[in-house]
């Protein structure tokens, strides 16, 4: 079973911002999703594992090597679609991938053409594989970036804010895809899409301001939510009352009034109803509502 360790990670940006504030994780085999609001760190995490960019302390082992020690040794085993993956418009996503192949060392033509169609094959892109790549859809984008990342087989794969942008018939293609990813290697899904974590991951984490506040499993984390949440329709100028007197974890609008969801240990008053969690709530009591920006 391989491991990705990651113990006392930091990072602070030579502008003062201290992206990573002593972040430890173990992820184990199966789709693990990393999930904060923009600006937790993410991104940063995911650059560092992918070896693109160095923490000031802290280490990162997978399957036991040392991730800053070993570069070489990583890259071969790391695929990476990175958050703003772009290519050459104008070339066709079969000569493009032909073209990554080889870089991955693949020399042989013919093993270079099966595997290419192997991947198109998978991504759904077959059919489309001699269009240019600046006409493709976002959807068609994103999986071609996967197609890329999966070139050489990785035991590790990540993928920072796939669905982002995708609109939802996109995303669900998308997620059948990444959906199958996640046997028989680690595969980290970086998101602040709270449904990205619901469909696809089996383990997650909630990170903000560069910290690691939560790691569970979705259904889990949910069910740790029973009996603790309530709800109420209040109108807009009682708001502050509320969120004075209760820990109000969410707040949305409804038809002129606002609804909003108390975590409190029992039924706040009889005014209140009991409301069933979900990931969300999980997401909104993790992180303060007024710092998700
Ligand atoms: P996320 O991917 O979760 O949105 P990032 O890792 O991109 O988070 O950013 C974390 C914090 O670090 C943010 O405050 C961001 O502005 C800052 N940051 C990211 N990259 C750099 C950089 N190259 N130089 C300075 N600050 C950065």
């Amino acid at each position: 079973m391989k491991e990705l360790k990651i113990d006392s990670l930091m990072k602070t940006y030579s502008n003062g911002v201290q992206a990573l504030r002593g972040v430890n994780l173990t992820i184990k085999e199966g789709m693990f999703g990393l999930l904060g609001p923009n600006g937790a760190g993410k991104s940063t995490l995911m650059r560092t594992i992918s070896t693109l960019q160095e923490a000031d302390s802290g280490t990162i082992t997978f399957d036991g090597i040392d991730v800053t020690k070993n570069k070489m040794e990583i890259r071969k085993r790391l695929g990476f679609l990175p958050q703003d993956f772009d290519f050459y418009p104008n070339i066709s996503a079969v000569d493009m991938l032909n073209h990554f192949a080889r870089l991955k060392g693949v020399t042989n033509p013919k093993e270079r053409k099966e595997i290419v169609s192997y991947y198109l094959n998978k991504v759904n892109l077959f059919e489309v594989k001699k269009k240019h790549l600046g006409s493709y859809s976002g959807g068609m984008k994103q999986r071609f970036g996967i197609a890329q990342a999966l070139l050489g087989e990785p035991d590790l794969l990540i993928v920072d804010e796939p669905t982002a942008g995708l609109d939802p018939k996109e995303r669900n293609h998308f997620y059948n895809i990444l959906s199958e990813l996640g046997e028989n290697r680690i595969v980290i899904l970086s998101t602040h899409i709270v449904d990205d974590v619901n469909e696809l991951c089996s383990e997650f984490a909630i990170i903000h301001k560069g910290e690691v506040l939560l790691t569970n499993n979705p259904i889990q984390s949910v069910e740790d939510l029973n009996d603790q949440l309530w709800k109420k329709l209040i109108d807009k100028s009682d708001m502050k009352q509320y969120t004075d007197q209760y820990k109000v974890i969410s707040s949305r609008l409804q038809a002129g009034k606002v609804q909003i969801t108390v975590q409190n240990s029992e039924l706040p008053d009889e005014t209140f109803s009991s409301k069933d969690p979900d990931l969300s709530d999980v997401y909104f009591s993790t992180i303060p509502a007024d710092e998700i920006v």
